[in-house]
C-alpha cells in the first residue's frame, strides 16, 4: 500500500532513479503519484492522477536534472485520489511524502488553523507537513522538529521529508509503516521496501520504530527518539533484481503460480532437514488462535483443519481486524499464530501487539524477511516464497498452507500421534509435491476452456465440504480480486439453508470433492444445484473414476494425495481458472483496481 522512495546523490540523476524505483513499488497498489525534486535552486513538485506513466509524461516537460528527490505512489485514505491530494505535500519550509494515516489529523488541523496555517488538500498528510513546519519554526532544528511532531501524531507513518533550507538532505522516520535505508556507490536511499532500490544496491538497513534518520549523499546517521546517535549495521539483501522481472510470463501472477512447485518443495525439504521451528512446543498450549486477513486467513482455515484433525489441538481462526474484540479469550496459555505475506499488514500487527500485551506467545508465518511482524513475533517462520509482485497472492498463500502442514506434523510427532505407516505415506506425499503440482499446471487448456464457459456470467458459486470448503473460499476470492466477477463460497451442506435460491438456469457452480469420506455427501449437494439448472464444474481426485456426466458439465481431475498437500493441488487449479477468466475479461491482472499488496492501514 503506497510506495515511497527518496534518493540523494553525487550525480544529477535522482529523478530517473526515484522514478524507476517507484515503478518497482507499483505492485503495492496506488491511485496517483508525485515527485519533489531539488532543481539546484528550489524544490519543484510534479504530481499526477492515475498511473506512473502519466507522471512520466509530465516530467518530459520539465528539466529533471536533480541531485535529490523524493517520490510517492499514493493509495488514498483521506481525500479523493486526485492530483491535489497526491503527494508530495508542501507547507512552509517542509515538503514530504507519507505512507500511513495520521488518525488525529482533524484536531491537529484545527490547532494549526488557529495558528494561521491554511490548507489546500483534504489529506491527513498535509496536516503532518504543516505540523512539522510549525515545530521547525519553534525549534529551528530539523531533527527536533520531526521528533516533536511525531510525538503529536497518532496513527501510522513512514516519512521522507525535505526542508527548504537544506534541500539535498532527506530526513526520515517511521511508525507502523515500512521504510528501509539503502546505500549505493553514488548516494543513499530511503524507500518503502528493498525492491525499489535493488537495481542500484543490495546494501540496506532497517529503521526501527521511533528512530530518526538524516540522509545525505555521503553519510546516513541514525538517531533514537531522544536524538542520541545510534550505530546501525548494514545488511545484504539476498533477493536480486531478476526476481522482480516477469521472465517471459505474460503476468507476474502467472510466473508466481508456476513458481509454486519449487517454493512448496523447498518448504518440505527444509522441514525434513531440521527447520528451525521444530522446537516450538505445540503441546504446551491449551488452544491456538490463528489471526490473519484475506488469503492468509483462508490459509489459516486450512491450517486449523490440519492442526485440529491431525494434531488434535483446538484452534480458533479470526480475522485480524476483529480479533481485538475477542480480547478476553487471550491468556498466557494461548499460542497465537499470525500469518502475513508482507509482514506489514496493519490489522495483523495490531492483533499481534494486543496478544503480546496479554502474555501470549506469538509465532509468525511471514514471507518478507525483516518485516515488522517478523521482527515483533517471538518466533518467526519464514516461508521464503521470494518476492510476490502480483497483488493477488498465489505462492504466498500455498506456502502458508505448506507451513501449516508441517506444523500439524510437528504437533502429531510431539503428541505421539504419528504412526510409522502414516509417517511413511505423508513423507512420500511431501516428496512428490513438486511433481504433483506440475501435473496440475499442465492442464492449462482445461482451465481456459472452463474460463470460456464462465467469463460472461455475473455470479458464480464455489462449494465444498471439510478442507475443500476452505479452499473454495480462496478460489472465490481469487476470482473476485482479479476478474471482478461476483462469486460466493459456501460449505456445500449450507447452500440449501438459503443461498440455493440464487441458483438459476445456467448459474455456474464450481464444486470440490477431494475428501473420500465426504465425496458422496458433496455429490448430493451438487445434484441439488444441478436439479435447479446449474452449470456444474466438478473438481475431484483421480481415484473416483472419470465419468461424472450425471451431475457435471466439466470435470477437473487432480492427483490423489494426503490432506497435507491436497489443498495446494486444488487451489492451483482454481488460481488458473481465475487467471484465465480475468484474462478473457480484459482485466489488469497484476494490479486489480482498488487493491493494495501490503495493506498497511487498519
Ligand atoms: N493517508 C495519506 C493520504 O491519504 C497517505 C496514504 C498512503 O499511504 O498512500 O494521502
Amino acid at each position: 500500500m503506497c510506495g515511497i522512495i527518496g534518493y540523494t546523490t553525487r550525480k544529477n540523476n535522482s529523478v530517473e532513479i526515484t522514478l524507476n524505483g517507484l515503478k518497482n513499488l507499483e505492485y503495492r497498489g496506488y491511485d496517483s503519484s508525485g515527485i519533489a525534486l531539488f532543481n539546484g535552486d528550489k524544490i519543484d513538485i510534479i504530481k499526477s492522477k492515475g498511473k506512473i506513466s502519466n507522471l512520466d509524461e509530465k516530467l518530459k516537460q520539465h528539466d529533471t536534472t536533480s541531485c535529490c528527490s523524493i517520490a510517492h505512489t499514493r493509495w488514498a485514505t483521506h481525500g479523493e485520489p486526485n492530483e491535489t491530494n497526491a503527494h508530495p505535500h508542501h507547507v512552509g519550509k517542509v515538503t514530504l511524502v507519507h505512507n500511513g494515516i495520521i488518525e488525529n489529523y482533524a484536531t491537529l488541523k484545527e490547532e494549526l488553523k488557529a495558528k494561521g496555517y491554511k490548507f489546500q488538500t483534504e489529506t491527513d498528510t498535509e496536516v503532518a507537513a504543516a505540523y512539522i513546519d510549525y515545530c521547525y519554526s519553534q525549534t529551528n532544528d530539523k531533527l527536533k522538529a520531526l521528533v516533536e511532531a511525531c510525538k503529536k501524531f497518532r496513527g501510522s507513518y513512514a516519512f521522507n521529508v525535505l526542508f527548504e533550507d537544506e534541500p539535498t538532505t532527506i530526513y526520515a522516520t517511521r511508525k507502523d509503516s515500512p521504510l528501509v535505508i539503502g546505500y549505493s556507490h553514488d548516494g543513499n536511499f530511503a524507500a518503502s521496501d528493498i525492491s525499489a532500490i535493488l537495481n542500484y544496491t543490495n546494501k540496506y538497513s532497517l529503521i526501527n520504530e521511533g528512530e530518526f534518520v538524516k540522509i545525505t549523499r555521503d553519510i546516513v546517521t541514525f538517531y533514537d527518539k531522544d536524538l542520541h546517535q545510534i550505530e546501525k549495521k548494514s545488511e545484504t539483501a539476498t533477493w536480486d533484481a531478476a526476481q522482480y522481472q516477469k521472465n517471459g510470463y505474460d503476468h507476474f501472477m502467472l510466473k508466481e503460480i508456476y513458481e509454486q512447485p519449487k517454493v512448496i518443495n523447498d518448504i518440505f525439504d527444509r522441514f525434513y532437514n531440521n527447520c528451525s521451528y521444530k522446537d516450538i512446543d505445540l503441546t504446551k498450549y491449551e488452544k491456538i488462535h490463528i489471526v490473519a486477513c484475506g488469503s492468509a486467513m483462508h490459509a489459516s482455515l486450512v491450517g486449523k483443519y490440519l492442526l485440529q484433525t491431525y494434531g488434535k489441538i483446538p484452534v480458533m481462526v479470526e480475522i485480524a481486524s476483529e480479533y481485538r474484540y475477542s480480547e478476553e479469550l487471550i491468556t498466557p496459555s494461548t499460542l497465537l499464530i499470525v500469518v502475513s505475506q508482507s509482514g506489514e499488514t496493519a490489522d495483523t500487527l495490531a492483533a499481534l501487539r494486543l496478544a503480546k500485551e496479554k502474555g501470549a506467545y506469538v509465532v509468525g508465518i511471514v514471507n518478507a524477511v525483516g518485516s515488522t511482524i517478523a521482527r515483533e513475533v517471538d518466533k518467526c517462520i519464514y516461508t521464503y516464497a521470494g518476492p510476490e509482485i502480483a497483488v493477488a497472492t498465489t505462492k504466498g498463500y500455498t506456502s502458508q498452507v505448506a507451513v501449516f502442514a508441517t506444523l500439524a506434523l510437528i504437533a502429531m510427532e510431539e503428541k505421539g500421534l504419528l504412526t510409522d505407516e502414516m509417517s511413511k505415506t505423508i513423507k512420500e506425499d511431501l516428496t512428490n509435491v513438486e511433481k504433483n503440482i506440475n501435473s496440475v499446471l499442465e492442464n492449462r487448456e482445461k482451465y481456459l476452456d472452463i474460463a470460456k464457459d464462465i467469463y460472461k456470467h455475473n455470479d458464480l458459486f464455489f462449494i465444498g465440504r471439510g478442507i475443500d470448503s476452505s479452499v473454495c473460499m480462496e478460489g472465490s476470492l481469487k476470482l473476485k480480486e482479479i476478474s471482478y466477477m461476483h462469486s460466493e463460497s459456501y460449505s456445500a451442506g449450507e447452500l440449501k439453508h438459503g443461498t440455493i435460491s440464487l441458483i438459476d438456469k445456467g448459474t455456474p457452480v464450481i464444486s470440490i470433492a477431494t475428501d473420500d469420506k465426504l465425496f458422496e455427501k458433496t455429490v448430493s449437494n451438487i445434484k441439488e444445484t444441478k436439479a435447479r439448472g446449474s452449470y456444474s464444474i466438478f473438481v475431484t481426485t483421480q481415484n473416483h473414476g472419470d465419468d461424472f456426466s450425471e451431475f457435471a458439465d466439466k470435470t477437473i481431475l487432480l492427483p490423489k494425495t494426503t490432506d497435507f498437500t491436497q489443498p495446494i493441488l486444488t487451489v492451483v487449479a482454481l488460481q488458473l481458472i481465475a487467471y484465465e477468466t480475468a484474462k478473457l475479461r480484459g482485466c489488469d491482472i497484476d494490479k486489480p483496481r482498488n487493491l493494495a499488496k501490503s495493506v498497511t492501514v487498519e
